[in-house]
């Protein structure tokens, strides 16, 4: 009986990833700005996954469909890229990553209720339950707000610190917005760990006498959860208001800036798909409400995205400045400075600069664009680090997210700063 049980839970496990079969995944090494470009305007026509941008002289890393395997190859040789097979086998990897992620849980010591541990990547409740906790003990300093329902039903949740109950009308506003994109794993913990310096460990007290603070750290639950117990490569809402066999749309190409110009699909199934109108998603819509309801003393927005290790800006859709360019980019130099300098020597130091020219590949309709032009002045996509710090599998080797999580906060608190005696009144 025992061995019955053992095998149906092993074929359970097996069966997870099997939409992946036949799936490989390849570094991608572009040499030139050309070679970034043509990986670029590859990518809808293969239907390719980029995991991890490519930038000129950094590897990326892609999902290739079976049946694109052979023109994606003959097309890198006839281009004369360099690319080198990552897995073999996706399904395959994903179920050696899972036995990774487990093992590693069950070595760990438990985490007590309402602990939010960096030792391993952290599933929703696990999030909810620490957010829920710091709101309960601070209150004088926290308030959690719950402003929507996501599409299946879970709250969605952000955290406003201030220690002057957002009503002190000199300090600025910083908006840290994490993981839209639901498979990207790496982003929640960067959120909550700035919860933690800002509540429980305050070692720089000016970062609340100057600033007020809104963290939402999982802004797409249902996605969250879905690529979790179900599709790890999810990166989409799950709404199907626009198709109910190929639910989702893209959050992060829902905004209502040049939306659904460039980088973005028509076809309801793509992982880019911007939806049937601007904001049409609940989850692109909380976001918009923060920023406008806000938008007299926010000085910067962060979404934070993984993996590429960039500091991204406008504007995504084609490449050209915003009259804020030069404090856009000095300041993401800070922000990438103070990372660096708190950083492991194996890991690759950030690339900052205009989104469209860094990863060689347009976008409309993202959420930094979008807060950027009704007036945030300093706007940015974060792409977290993955390769250099021991990328295993399909993650961020889990011992690393504590140093992402530490590293990450030098560099908010570094750009608050600067975004503060820029743009604060001061
Ligand atoms: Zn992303």
């Amino acid at each position: 009986m025992k061995n019955w049980v053992w095998i149906l839970l092993v074929s359970a496990a097996f069966a997870k990833h099997e939409e992946y079969a036949g799936w490989k995944s390849y570094f991608v090494a572009p040499t030139t700005q050309e070679q970034l470009e043509f990986l670029g305007s590859i990518r809808d026509v293969l239907d390719l996954d980029y995991l991890s941008y490519a930038t000129v002289d950094r590897n990326g890393l892609v999902l290739v469909k079976p049946e694109h395997q052979e023109e994606f190859i003959s097309t890198l040789n006839n281009q004369g890229i360099n690319y080198r097979v990552h897995a073999e086998d996706v399904k395959k990897q994903l179920d050696n990553d899972d036995e990774q992620i487990e093992a590693r849980r069950s070595s760990l010591r438990s985490t007590p209720e309402g602990e939010m541990p960096y030792d391993n990547y952290q599933p929703l409740d696990v999030i909810y339950n620490y957010i829920d906790k710091v709101a309960e003990q601070y209150p004088d300093v926290v308030t959690l707000v719950t402003p929507a329902n996501s599409f299946e039903g879970y709250p969605i949740k952000y955290l406003k610190i201030s220690s002057s109950n957002f009503e002190d009308p000199t300090k600025s506003v910083i908006f840290i917005e994490s993981t839209i994109h639901a498979r990207e794993w790496i982003a929640p913990p960067t959120a909550t760990y700035a919860i933690h310096k800002l509540v429980e460990n305050l070692t720089d007290p000016e970062l609340l006498e100057k600033f007020d603070w809104i963290i939402l750290p999982v802004a797409n639950p249902d996605g969250y959860v879905f690529s979790f117990e179900t599709s790890r490569f999810w990166r989409k809402t799950r709404s199907t208001e626009f198709s109910t066999s190929c639910p989702g749309v893209d959050g992060n190409r829902n905004f209502d800036f040049f939306w659904n110009t460039i980088g973005t699909s028509s076809n309801l199934c793509a992982d880019n798909y911007a939806g049937g109108r601007p904001f049409s998603e609940v989850e692109t819509r909380v976001v918009r409400d923060i920023i406008h309801e806000h938008l007299d003393r926010m000085v910067m927005y962060l979404s934070m995205h993984s993996y590429g290790s960039m500091i991204l800006y406008s504007w995504g859709h084609d490449g050209s400045l915003s009259n804020q360019a030069f404090s856009l980019h000095s300041v993401g130099i800070s922000m990438a400075d103070a990372i660096y300098e708190n950083s492991l020597p194996h890991f690759p130091r950030y690339s900052v600069g205009n989104s469209r020219l860094v990863v060689g590949y347009a976008a409309s309709g993202i959420s930094a664009d979008y807060a950027h032009a009704v007036g945030v002045p300093l706007s940015y996509t974060y792409e977290l680090p993955g390769f250099g710090g021991g990328f295993v599998g399909f993650h961020l080797n889990p011992r690393y997210i504590k140093q992402v999580a530490e590293e990450t906060w030098e560099g908010i608190a570094v750009g608050a700063k600067r975004a503060g005696a820029l743009f604060g009144n001061q």
